[in-house]
């Protein structure tokens, strides 16, 4: 070990030079061999994740509940009274059910867990001398990272070239309010919440920019000493599953009931035993008792989940995936949503010329010409553009380079098209650095929509400026031509903006402003006045093909789509016109900001389009949207568009583009930042909604059918058709292994074609009700007809029970078939898609029925006896009417539905 100082001691009070030199490091950064021998010291930049919980910790947590409850007080009820084989089923049965839920509840934890840490942090590092995007985790000390607006500071990091750097530690210090940093060294003594040249890990940039050497890492971090490990991601109960637990609590309470009321009612009506009715009461309470759904619940959540991240969503909140099949309205960024980001300049225009930009991408390959003329123009013969493209240049972040062939971008595609643009012109990169080294910067912000650079020579200094062509022209006092400043001729300008914008261009104008003197202390007000406007350029960015398709898919789906985007109104409508949004009218954040609240909210109903938009105007927007009752859907990827996307009741943010404080403020990360993304993740969020309701709408009314055979029997004072220990067997083996199938069902072919559901809608519907009338009475009649039949053609009585259970798994079966569509008839082609999960249930239950209903063993248990052939057909042909009559149900609902779609927004105005 070297013996010099632990450099993330005292970091802040040593010079950058001795901090960098302790760590062997420079502003050059690490190469990646010297990283990676750092990193084999230091190991990764990771805090360790809490233990998941253990297996008998979850095997216990099976057991919390009170449906489980009930079910353990009923086998020592029938322990006591000698039914020792009920009782020994129903433990059984309770562990086996256990097993099941742990194995299929883990496998869908671990799923939901793997997904949710999915969303990694990655940091701007400089290595072997070039800005590289990585992995968090890979950090080094020692090496250098650039930390932005919006960025999670991603180690503990010693500051330097701090521009306007603010950080919210809140996180570390429980302070609220950002703490402004610059660079310098401190005193030794220098508190913790109070060491303005360290930026620490686990903290978020809400402003400006600045580099920093990585000093600390993983555990040795401020955060790593204090948390040493990450906590568990918790998984929060959707509404859903509330409702569901509720439902529970309420089921228990009205079966009891009901088995108090059978035990008195039996004994007077029919002078039964206390033992004998007890028995009975248990029976009814373990038939109706719906045990397995809120493993099938679960599982149908985490299949949704890992479906919806096969299709590059990202869940971060488990409620969301309930709620986006409710979502009615989504706002969408434009810029690499709706279009490609896939950004090129195509025109430039200055005081006197117009020229076209030919080439694609970000090969510099292409050509500058004048519009009437098909001669090249190159900034050596043309000192207008020479200057243009030295702005488009020196003021510019990105990067591109050329990799196995292709042109890749490190950076913001809008500077991106720029700096081709100026490679085009012919720029010389090295000379042209060397001329203008840059001394300063404004960072961009989208409230400012423009942002500069200051570069000193030695005849001066120059601000170079690039931003929304209306303020800087705003800003401008003269304009540049090749006899030097001009006048700015307004009107010509604004034609031109308009032209271009007219295009679905974005416009970008370049200017800048000469100092005699390099300014002290840089400040927006400096890029504010007395500009010099060089060049517009127009930058196109075509619409998403796939984009398109989609929003047709969301107005099918009853959904409206909003733009809100940053650009100018011009190009907002025309792009939106591309995507066939409602364009009939456009509002710009500036209008937005006059209305009163009840003007907002009219406009917030009616209008599709919004431009040049703060993120302030998406708040407003998303808070008087909700107004109307709709449930929001809303991307986002600034470090300022965190507090809508927490408004929205379902925040999307970009996985590409996005900073780090939008991906934490949302509730989904498109990995592709596609608008078609969200789209495909409505139709699985309503898909899955619709499993929840298939398995409900599957396990309630066959639930009952059991519970009302046994208790109509007593009621009637006649033989059980079948035993308490059969039922159970019944409810928690057969009934459980079939509907957990349905969780699997593919969403259905109309599931984009129907408005989307209320939000908070009970999920007992009137449907569910009179499902569970129809086939809870007459899955009863069967059994009871069929029990009788056998009885009085001189059946044993273990015989006549045999059928009668075989008769309600039939019914069963069968009625699966009906329930894994919703509304849809069964009878088609759609009827085999996704049919693998029900055929091997189906195989399961044959089997498991079999071995049920054969093995002697089974049969002295249970009291059953061999059923022939003949007996399966019977049953077969007596259960089959229910599926007919559940579609026969279906039908005349489809009928009485409201008619399909809403009509879609674009169609109405
Ligand atoms: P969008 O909603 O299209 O993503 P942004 O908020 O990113 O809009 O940008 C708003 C405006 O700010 C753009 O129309 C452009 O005029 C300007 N702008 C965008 N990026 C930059 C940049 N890197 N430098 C200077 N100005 C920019
Ligand atoms: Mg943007």
């Amino acid at each position: 070990m070297d013996q010099r100082v632990k450099p993330e001691a005292l970091c802040h009070s040593q010079s950058l030079f001795a901090v960098m030199d302790a760590l062997g490091s420079s502003p050059s950064g690490f190469s990646g061999e010297q990283a990676e021998r750092q990193r084999q010291q230091f190991g990764s930049n990771v805090l360790p994740m809490a233990p998941p919980p253990s297996w008998w910790q979850r095997l216990l947590s099976q057991f919390q509940n009170v449906l489980i409850y009930v079910l353990l007080v009923s086998a020592v009820i029938s322990a006591l009274m000698g039914h020792f084989v009920d009782a020994g089923v129903i433990i059984a049965v309770v562990l086996a059910n256990a097993i099941v839920g742990l194995v299929q509840e883990g496998k869908a934890e671990t799923a939901l867990r793997a997904i949710m840490s999915m969303t990694r942090t990655h940091s701007m590092v400089i290595r072997d001398g070039r800005l590289v995007s990585m992995d968090s985790a890979e950090l080094v000390p020692g090496d250098v990272v650039w930390l932005q607006a919006g960025d999670r500071v991603p180690a503990d990091v010693r500051l330097y070239d701090v521009k306007d750097l603010q950080c919210d530690e809140s996180a570390l210090t429980g302070e609220a309010q950002p703490v402004s940093k610059f660079n310098g060294v401190l005193e030794p003594d220098t508190l913790l919440a109070e060491r303005s040249n360290m930026a620490y890990m686990g903290t978020m940039v809400t402003f400006g920019v600045a580099h920093g050497v990585v000093v600390a890492t993983g555990l040795h971090t401020e955060i790593g000493k204090i948390s040493h490990m990450v906590g568990q991601v918790q998984l929060p109960e959707t509404p859903l599953q509330k409702q569901l637990a509720r439902f529970a609590r309420q089921l228990t309470t009205a079966i009891l009931l009901v088995c108090v009321f059978t035990i008195v009612l039996g004994m007077l009506l029919h002078d039964y035993s206390l033992k004998e009715m007890f028995q009975a009461a248990i029976g009814i309470a373990v038939s109706a008792i719906p045990e397995g759904l809120p493993a099938i619940v679960t599982i149908a959540l985490a299949i949704g989940v890992q479906r919806m991240a096969a299709r590059n969503a990202l869940v971060r909140r488990l409620p969301a995936v309930e709620v986006l099949g409710s979502v009615d309205v989504i706002c969408s960024d434009k810029t690499g949503t709706l279009t490609a980001n896939a950004m090129t300049a195509r025109e430039v225009f200055t005081d006197q010329k117009a020229y076209r930009v030919s080439g694609e991408g970000y090969c510099p390959k292409g050509e500058i010409s004048l519009l009437d003329s098909t001669d090249s123009v190159t900034s050596g013969n043309d000192p207008v553009l020479s200057c243009a493209s030295e702005i488009a240049f020196l003021c510019n972040d990105a990067r591109t380079s050329q990799e196995e062939g292709n042109w890749l971008l490190v950076g913001d595609p809008t500077e991106g098209a720029l700096l081709t643009m100026a490679k085009k012109a012919g720029i010389e990169e090295q000379a042209t650095s060397k001329r203008w080294p840059r001394a300063d910067e404004l960072p961009f912000a989208s409230e400012r929509r423009y942002m500069a650079t200051l570069h000193t020579s030695t005849q001066g200094a120059r601000l170079m400026v690039k931003g929304a062509p209306e303020r800087l022209l705003q800003f401008a006092s003269a304009a540049l031509s090749e006899r030097g400043e001009v006048d700015v001729d307004h009107q010509r300008w604004q034609v031109e903006i308009e032209r271009f914008a007219q295009q679905g261009m974005r416009v970008m104008a370049l200017a800048y402003r000469d100092f005699s003197e390099k300014p002290l202390g840089l400040d927006y007000a400096d890029a504010e006045q007395n500009l010099v406007l060089v060049a517009l350029v127009g930058i196109s960015d075509p619409p998403r093909p796939e984009a398109i398709s989609s929003i047709q898919d969301c107005h099918a789906a009853g959904i409206r789509v909003k733009m809100i985007t940053g650009d100018n109104p011009i190009t907002a409508a025309a792009i939106g016109r591309e995507m066939g949004l409602n364009t009939s009218k456009v509002m710009t954040g500036a209008e937005l900001d006059e209305l009163n609240p009840e003007e907002l909210g009219e406009i917030a109903e009616q209008v599709d389009v919004f431009a040049r938009t703060s993120p302030a105007n998406k708040l407003q927007l998303v808070s008087a949207i909700q107004r109307w009752r709709h449930v929001v859907a809303m991307t986002g990827d600034g470090v300022n568009d965190a507090p809508a996307l927490r408004k929205a009741d379902i925040g999307v943010a970009m996985g590409e583009k996005g900073t780090d404080a939008a991906k934490e403020a949302a509730d989904f990360v498109l990995t592709n930042d596609n608008f078609s993304t969200i789209a495909s993740a409505v139709a699985e969020g309503r898909a899955v909604y619709d499993n929840i309701i298939k398995s409900i709408i599957f396990i309630l009314p066959t639930s009952l059918a059991e519970s009302l055979v046994i208790f109509s029997a007593i009621m009637m004072g006649l033989v059980m058709p079948v035993t308490p220990a059969q039922v159970l067997w019944i409810n928690m083996i057969t009934t459980v292994t079939l509907a957990l199938v349905l969780g699997f069902e593919q969403p259905e072919a109309d599931i984009m074609a129907r408005p989307p559901r209320p939000y908070g809608q009970s999920m007992i519907s009137k449907e569910l009700v009179f499902r569970m009338v129809l086939v809870g009475g007459l899955g009863a009649s069967v059994v009871f007809g069929l029990f009788d039949y056998y009885l009085d053609s001189g059946a044993s009585l273990e015989l006549a029970r045999t059928v009668a259970v075989n008769t309600l798994v039939m019914i069963e079966v069968l009625y699966l078939f009906n329930c894994r569509f919703l509304h849809q008839g069964i009878f088609g082609r759609h009827f085999l898609k996704g049919i693998q999960p029900t055929l091997w249930a189906l195989f399961a239950i044959v089997l498991i029925q079999g071995v049920f209903s054969y093995l002697p063993i089974s049969q002295r248990l249970f009291g059953l006896a061999s059923m022939q052939w003949i007996d399966w057909v019977i049953v077969l042909v007596c259960s089959s009417p229910i599926l007919f009559l559940v579609e026969l149900e279906k039908w005349i609902q489809r009928g009485l539905r409201p008619a399909k779609a809403a009509l879609s927004p674009a169609t109405q105005a």
